[in-house]
């Protein structure tokens, strides 16, 4: 350390998404200011601030879709778009006071924990400072995954990834390849087919296509959500007790969704007529184990005569050609791809080092893992919004985050009730104790045994995303940090060199 004193405070959030905003609202009720929203880009929204690509809307209705504690009664549809998504993000940053705390274009590019100060060491893009506790919210879907294709750096037309939509290529009368079928790949076909020349779609695995009940939300209902709130609240409860009785079909009773499955394929073969084509669409996994997707368009679109449907991943680039793993080749001027996020192994993991010496990706080499989803040993005072095992496969992520944000709040107000200058790491024997029985759980699980390959698992095949239970539940584990899990650091009386100490904790 210089003899410069570098910028301290008590909280550093990094992100600005869901997560990331929705702490800093929680820390301002808590009486919380000292605090900063570290930001790489130069405006908040994460995910849905960078996903700007044709057709791009959340398939979680909108008024569970939003936190509890800034409820939008003008949300315009069920599904809303990004574009309101996004607005609704800025309406809470400026409703709640945030923006004076947010650091734009400050992405971080180095974490370290002191051992000696009991604080972390923030490298920014603008300046280094130090916090007694780091938030993590830099969300599972803010890097995007490009696939290691040979030949795809010298391929002479446009290449971008979903997330990084580029607007000023115009893809009219272009033959375009779209390499993907996932939730972002089945919006943005349909959004674009009518305009492009010609659409191949890069399919290595179908997916399961519900019908999608969207529809614009009445005048009058948005009235009655304005002027009587207790109608807003029923929507929501309405909303999220839907979702919660279906968790268990997922977690285990797998084989409940077979009906389900006869739903979809009736959605299919009334829109898809040709044999051929139905049968590269038609899933051999059971529905649930990728995430269940929703579109009216999807299938309309793949029925017209200027698409083609390729039933294998995209293997090689040969110029302008792409070479799929079935041997199809085909010429195209674009490529999009729909590939996903570094979700089980994220970017960020890199940067960070704990108490050990020892970054967070070394830590995470063989599957991601912490203490109620949202702390890991030897990683003191971190906590992550949306980490380990903490994903959703059927309802709302904000409940989750609101859920994470109580937990934060709580080991703040414990950190306090400590007194003196005090960190806590979780136990290892917790933290394993929790993730055995997270992977009890999820024996059952139709992620586990439904028979498909989903980003939900890492490269050993363990699901160190999905949480596998109900949201009542992850709610009820993380109301309140239990100092039994955790050893408290308390910073040794100052002499050079010292290291803090463990204490015993009080259960
Ligand atoms: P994703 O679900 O990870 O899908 C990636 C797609 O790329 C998969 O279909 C995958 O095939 C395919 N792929 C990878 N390499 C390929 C190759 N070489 N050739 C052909 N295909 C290849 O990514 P995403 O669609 O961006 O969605 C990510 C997550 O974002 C979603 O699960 C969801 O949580 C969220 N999201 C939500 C919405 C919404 O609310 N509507 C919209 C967009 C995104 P395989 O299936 O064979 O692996």
């Amino acid at each position: 350390m210089t003899g410069l004193t570098r910028e301290h405070v008590r909280v550093a959030v990094i992100g600005t998404g869901f997560g990331g905003l929705g702490a800093a609202v929680r820390l301002r009720r808590e009486g919380i200011t000292d605090f900063v929203l570290l930001e790489r880009a130069d405006s908040v929204g994460g995910t849905w601030r960078d996903n700007t690509y044709p057709g791009c809307a959340c398939d979680v209705p909108s008024h569970l879709y939003s936190f509890s504690f800034a409820p939008n009664p003008a949300w315009p549809r069920n599904f809303s778009g990004q574009k309101h998504i996004r607005a609704y993000l800025e309406h809470v940053t400026d409703t709640f006071g945030l923006r004076p705390h947010i650091r734009f274009n400050a992405e971080v590019r180095d974490l370290r924990w002191d051992a000696d100060a009991l604080h972390w060491e923030i490298d920014t893009a603008r300046g280094p400072l130090t916090a007694d506790v780091v938030v993590s919210a830099t969300g599972p879907l803010s890097d995007p995954k490009i696939p290691d294709i040979p030949g795809v750096d010298s391929f002479p037309g446009k290449v971008f990834h979903s997330a990084r939509w580029d607007h000023d290529y115009d893809l009219r009368g272009k033959r375009v390849a779209m390499i993907g079928t996932g939730a972002s790949a089945i919006q943005i076909v349909p959004a674009i087919q009518r305009d492009v020349k010609h659409l191949t779609l890069f399919q290595r695995t179908p997916p399961w296509v519900l019908p999608r009940a969207d529809r614009r939300i009445s005048g009058l209902e948005k009235w009655l959500h304005t002027r009587v709130p207790a109608t807003r609240a029923l929507r929501r409860q309405l909303l999220w007790g839907i979702r919660e009785l279906q968790v268990s079909a997922f977690t285990r009773y797998p084989d409940q969704l077979g009906l389900i499955e006869n739903l979809a394929l009736g959605h299919m073969r009334r829109v898809v007529r040709d044999p051929a084509l139905r049968a590269k669409l038609t899933p051999d996994y059971r529905i649930g184990c990728k995430r269940i997707l929703l579109s009216n368009t999807y299938y309309p679109a793949l029925a017209q005569p200027n698409v083609d449907l390729v039933a294998a991943g995209l293997k090689e680039v040969r110029g302008s050609t792409l070479v799929a793993s079935d041997g199809t080749e085909t010429e195209v001027d674009a490529v999009i791809f729909g590939t996903g996020f570094h979700v089980t192994d994220s970017p960020m993991a890199r940067y960070v080092t704990g108490a050990g010496g020892i970054s967070l990706a070394a830590e995470w080499k063989d599957g991601m893992e912490g203490l109620r989803g949202t702390t890991v040993a030897g990683f003191p005072n971190f906590v992550q919004i949306i980490g380990p095992n903490t994903g959703l496969g059927n309802s709302s992520m904000i409940l989750i985050i609101e859920a994470q944000l109580n937990y934060l709040i709580d080991y703040l107000r414990q950190l306090d009730g400590l007194g003196g200058k005090v960190a806590l790491d979780p136990r290892p024997a917790a933290q394993r104790a929790w993730n055995e029985k997270i992977q009890r759980r999820m024996e059952r699980t139709v992620w586990n045994t439904g028979g498909c390959q989903s980003w939900y698992l890492d490269a050993n095949g363990r699901n160190t995303t999905v949480w596998p239970g109900t949201t009542s539940a992850f709610q009820a584990a993380t109301r309140r940090v239990d100092l039994a899990e955790y050893e408290v650091l308390r910073a040794p009386a100052r002499t050079a060199g010292a290291h803090a100490e463990p204490e015993e904790a009080i259960a």
